[in-house]
């Protein structure tokens, strides 16, 4: 028996157990996996003879807001701007004009005014919200990928209006020196207690005197527990809960499905790097809407390496197959680079699995048109002694984030709290 039961040792879960701790409070987090951290996984793939690899978050979004920043500071790491190279924009095989460049650019400022724009009600999805620029501007399938498959990690018409300018992700986006991943756990491993890995949660039943919370070989008793899994796990029903969920939590888990982001991840094989400077990032103009978009960042931190980045559909189409995945890549590189220029990688390569794995089940939320309030519906705590925390309960426009889940543990945490010694829980 322990007060409170957390299910996920990811940023979400690890902050809320530091949390409850600090309070006087008795946690045992569960996690499925073999290792803490969740989405935020720093690791060291044998393709990549021994370099580390983010496979998951690696950025520190919105350092201003980002809980992550300070404390980072305060135990001595040293942050650094997380992009610094050099953007290269190709159309086909050649290197954008600076006139096609600026012209993207002014390009992506109107889509941006024209989203911004865009009425609140009814809320619709990002590619409607476009209006008759959509069809009009040649750049609008190269800035819809990015900034829905890319960076939201589901293509524009699947996305929520709201939901994309509510998470905007302004401000400085800052690179710990050893990995996302590694500084979590760094920061909050000791203090969020025991954890106990290779554990997945089968059962929860919730609206008894106490919850009991069910793995393949134990049941845990305790007066309250956090769910963290991502919305992908809450919706597989790999978690079975009894009584069943409310229809406003089983509604706004059916709001929130998961995008999909992949890394794909080359590594030379000798010393030459096409002569791109180390952190260069490359892409190609999309020609027509559903067409892929990857982007690279070339050898980053001075690595031997380049990181393909391929979301929504795509990524979702690839998931299956990390060889498929490692061909479409080396396909791009030579699109962009021409026709020996992936000679220099090695035969090994190296493909993220957020999509297939089952305790994650894609890389991060989003809403459905019409669904943005969805977030706040899912991080309504459920009855006296269930709550749900993580990255897809922001609404604070940290949705999606490793500094967004940390946030959104304290508050699960909080709530239990603040609920005070006289209260059932
Ligand atoms: C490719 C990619 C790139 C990203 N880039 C960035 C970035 O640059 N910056 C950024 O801030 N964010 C980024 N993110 C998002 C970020 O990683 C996540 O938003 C964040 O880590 C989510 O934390 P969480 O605690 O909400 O969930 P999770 O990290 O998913 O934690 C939930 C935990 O629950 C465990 N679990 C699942 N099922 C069970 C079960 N049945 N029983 C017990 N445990 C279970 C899981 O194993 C997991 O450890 C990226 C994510 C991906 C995939």
């Amino acid at each position: 028996m322990v007060d409170v039961v957390i299910v996920g040792a990811g940023a979400a879960g690890l902050a809320a157990a530091a949390e409850l701790r600090r309070a006087g409070t008795s946690t045992l987090i569960l996690e499925a996996s073999a290792a803490p951290g969740g989405r935020a996984r720093t690791s060291t793939p044998t393709a990549l003879a021994g370099a580390w690899l983010d496979e998951g978050g690696a950025w520190l979004h919105m350092a201003e807001h980002n809980p992550l920043v300070p404390m980072a500071q305060r135990a001595g790491f040293r942050l650094t701007e997380a992009f610094r190279g050099q953007s290269l924009m190709h159309i086909g095989d050649r290197r954008a004009t600076a006139a096609e460049d600026a012209a993207y650019e002014a390009a992506e400022a109107q889509w941006m005014t024209i989203i911004d724009g865009a009425p609140d009600a009814p809320d619709t999805d990002l590619a409607t919200a476009a209006g008759a620029f959509r069809h009009q501007n040649p750049w609008v399938p190269t800035i819809e990928a990015w900034h829905s498959s890319l960076i939201d990690a589901v293509d524009a018409p699947y996305l929520s209006l709201a939901d994309f300018r509510l998470n905007q992700l302004d401000g400085q986006n800052l690179n710990p020196p050893h990995g996302l991943g590694r500084l979590l756990r760094d920061l909050l491993e000791d203090s969020a207690g025991p954890i106990r890995c290779n554990a997945p949660v089968r059962r929860i039943a919730w609206d008894g005197k106490m919850v009991r919370v069910e793995t393949g070989t134990e049941v845990i008793e305790a007066d309250a527990v956090i769910v963290t899994v991502s919305t992908g796990v809450l919706a597989s029903g790999l978690i079975a809960f009894d009584p069943p969920l409310p229809a406003a939590t089983q509604g706004a888990i059916a709001n929130l499905p998961m995008g999909l982001l992949s890394k794909v991840v080359l590594r030379a094989a000798g010393e030459d790097r096409l002569g791109m400077k180390d952190g260069t990032m490359a892409f190609r103009m999309v020609p027509q809407f559903g067409d892929p978009l990857m982007s690279f960042i070339a050898w980053p931190r001075g690595a031997d390496h380049v990181i393909g980045f391929v979301g929504g559909d795509p990524a979702w189409a690839l998931a299956p197959d990390p060889r498929a995945a490692a061909d479409f890549a080396r396909a791009e590189w030579r699109a962009l680079f021409g026709a020996q220029a992936d000679r220099i990688f090695a035969a090994d390569s190296f493909a993220t699995d957020w999509g297939t794995d089952p305790f994650h089940l894609g890389a991060y939320s989003y809403a459905r048109p019409g669904g943005a309030g969805a977030r706040a519906a899912l991080a309504e705590p459920v009855g006296e002694r269930l709550f749900f925390a993580g990255e897809a309960c922001r609404i604070d426009g940290m949705a999606g984030t490793v500094g967004g889940a940390v946030l959104d543990g304290r508050r699960a945490a909080d709530l239990i709290l603040q609920r005070g010694a006289d209260d059932p829980v």
